[in-house]
């Protein structure tokens, strides 16, 4: 199987500002394209496009191609059942079953598992629920994604090995990253022999775009690669790694990541240098750590945009780095959609749904001095 999987999480939009509404035509050639070119693995989510994700995946890849020539993975979303009983866990599954329009999940995981929601699965008996779906034949494989520390993975793993694979955040900027922990949990996963899947390869677009001095360095190299494609190049290297997911947005990203991945080769011993270097000179470049997964955006009551803010400030860090100055122009307009930084009423909703843990009001209060000061 090849190691690239298409992330249905940053589907294309005819508009960015409304994220329920894909733009499936594209979508559709997306996934023929996909498919032509060798690749089978698909990743939706319950929450994904305010929930449009799994009505996406049955219109454009179930409806349109075999149920055999695909791999489809869903994940059930322990952070909204965690107060509901076992009976709206049955009705969630059922649920993303008829919306994606299949009879069964290849992949099916508990979304975004951590200390917390692990208090609420064991409530619901989750793997006892799931192990009895996958003994009907509705489940082929059964994981969860994880965001958090590596003695939390151990501890879960030990108490659940029916686990067959983990969802892991892995790129090479959190590789050695303490808060992140991708090396130290990806070493958990292999010791109790499960498989990893990786998210967030390119760190949500930020290992996309790197400062000049370190693009220059990997250009030198090959100038043929593109930044991203070094991220998964390196994710998709590592032996116990099944799969790298991409969150692919357009056609452009598709053709380049599913033409690199056609001939992968893990990466050499000099190249993976290469990239710590980077990661040091990324470390050195100030950021928030926001993966763009948009869980905050949701029951914001300020209609804040707070991945698009976070996103702005890092892309302006760089510029300052190079010494221009920061885009308010682009902040405004960024505002214009919803509420601005500090229109924040520090409810901390968003910081209870933000899996990187992020105190997302402190950073705020920090994109709003930048920018409405
Ligand atoms: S803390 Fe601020 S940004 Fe977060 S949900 Fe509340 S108002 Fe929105
Ligand atoms: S702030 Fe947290 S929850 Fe919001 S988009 Fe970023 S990573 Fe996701």
């Amino acid at each position: 199987m090849k190691k690239l999987g298409f992330g249905m999480m940053r589907l294309p939009m005819p508009d960015p500002k409304v994220q329920a509404n894909i733009d499936l035509e594209q979508v559709c050639r997306m996934v023929d394209t996909f498919l032509e070119r060798g690749f089978i693995y698909f990743d939706t989510a319950y929450f994904y496009h305010e929930g449009q994700s799994e009505n996406a995946v049955r219109q454009a890849l179930v409806e349109r191609h075999p149920r055999d020539s695909f791999l489809l993975a869903d994940k059930l979303p322990v952070s909204i059942l965690q107060d509901k009983t076992p009976e709206d866990q049955d009705r969630t599954f059922q649920e993303q079953l008829k919306k994606c329009g299949v009879e069964y999940f290849d992949y099916y995981l508990v979304h975004c598992l951590n200390r917390r929601y692990y208090e609420g699965v064991k409530r619901l008996d989750t793997f006892g629920y799931l192990m009895k779906q996958k003994e009907a034949g509705r489940i082929r494989r059964l994981g969860f994604s994880f965001h958090d520390k590596a003695d939390i993975l151990d501890m879960i793993l030990t108490e659940h090995p029916e686990v067959e694979f983990v969802q892991l955040q892995l790129n090479y900027l959190d590789w050695e990253d303490e808060r992140v922990q991708s090396r130290k949990c990806y070493e958990v996963c292999v010791k109790h022999g499960k498989d990893v899947v990786v998210m967030e390869p390119v760190k949500g677009g930020r290992l996309a775009k790197l400062p000049e001095d370190a693009e220059a360095m990997l250009k030198a190299v090959h100038p043929d690669w593109s930044p991203a494609s070094w991220a998964i190049r390196f994710a998709a290297g590592l032996e116990h790694v099944i799969m790298v997911l991409s969150g692919m947005s357009n056609m452009d990203q598709m053709l380049d990541n599913s033409g690199y991945m056609q001939t992968f080769a893990p990466l050499t011993g000099d190249e993976v240098k290469l990239l710590e270097r980077c990661a040091e000179i990324l470390s050195a470049v100030p950021a928030i750590s926001c993966t763009a997964c948009r869980y905050c955006v949701d029951g914001c009551p300020q209609s804040i945009h707070i991945p698009d803010f976070f996103a702005q400030y890092n892309a302006d860090q760089m510029k300052l780095r190079q010494g221009q100055s920061v885009d308010k122009d682009a902040y405004a307009q960024i505002a214009a959609q919803g509420g601005k930084a500090s229109d924040c009423v520090t409810c901390r909703q968003c910081e209870e749904k933000c899996p990187q843990h992020l105190p997302v009001t402190e950073w705020l209060d920090r994109v709003k001095r930048t920018y409405e000061g």
